[in-house]
């Protein structure tokens, strides 16, 4: 669940990424979630309308470097993460401030070096959001052919993180998003 507004949820629920969105009815999403968030002392999610649905396949991919001459990627043309983590739009923003300070720069004062550092300045922070975001999905999604093994190891990695007030606040730090100025020059 991912709270949008204080009246809109994004919630997620998995699914065959070949999966087609025609057989999902309202109705056969709501008993999925029900399932999923309703608690034993009686408390369940409140049914509103689902005015948004898709199947969303996840992937994550980064481009290195991420310039090619002249030209400068940003967002998601140089990389891509799952959507568990919430950081896509968030990495793209962080893209587009370190490339804008280092264009502003050349034109400005003639300097290239913060150019030239552009593809190892972001891809700092994007490394780190691609490791969260693989994290969450790895600790939250179903994986073809797992065993009960890495079931039980899920298990523990989510019961440790709701129970550990340190585990919980390290998901929070990567979650709220990490600073701009922690990566820059
Ligand atoms: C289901 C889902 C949930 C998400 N949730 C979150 C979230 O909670 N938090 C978060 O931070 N991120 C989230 N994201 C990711 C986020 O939407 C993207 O990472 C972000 O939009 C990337 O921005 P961008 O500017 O790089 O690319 P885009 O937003 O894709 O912008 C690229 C633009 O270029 C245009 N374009 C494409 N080709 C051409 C062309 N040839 N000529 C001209 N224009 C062109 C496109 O129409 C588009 O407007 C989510 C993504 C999905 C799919």
């Amino acid at each position: 669940m991912s709270t949008r507004s204080p009246d809109v949820q994004r919630m997620y629920l998995q699914c065959e990424p070949t999966d087609k969105i025609e057989n999902w009815s309202d109705d056969r999403i709501w008993s999925e979630f029900r399932a999923r968030l309703a608690t034993r002392d009686g408390w369940a999610p409140k049914e509103g309308q689902i005015f948004s649905k898709t199947v969303v396949g996840m992937r994550s991919f980064v481009t290195e470097p991420m310039q090619y001459g002249r030209l400068f990627l940003a967002g998601d043309a140089a990389h891509v993460v799952p959507p568990t983590g919430a950081k896509g739009l968030n990495l793209a923003v962080a893209d587009v401030r370190v490339l804008a300070r280092a264009i502003g720069e050349f034109y400005k004062a003639g300097r290239e070096d913060l150019l030239e550092r552009y593809s190892q300045t972001a891809l700092r922070r994007i490394w780190k959001a691609q490791r969260f975001s693989w994290w969450m999905t790895s600790m939250l999604h179903r994986f073809p052919g797992a065993d009960e093994f890495q079931h039980k190891v899920q298990v523990a990695e989510l019961d440790y993180v709701t129970g550990s007030r340190a585990a919980s606040t390290a998901l929070a730090e990567n979650y709220v998003g990490l600073p701009f100025d922690a990566f820059e020059d």
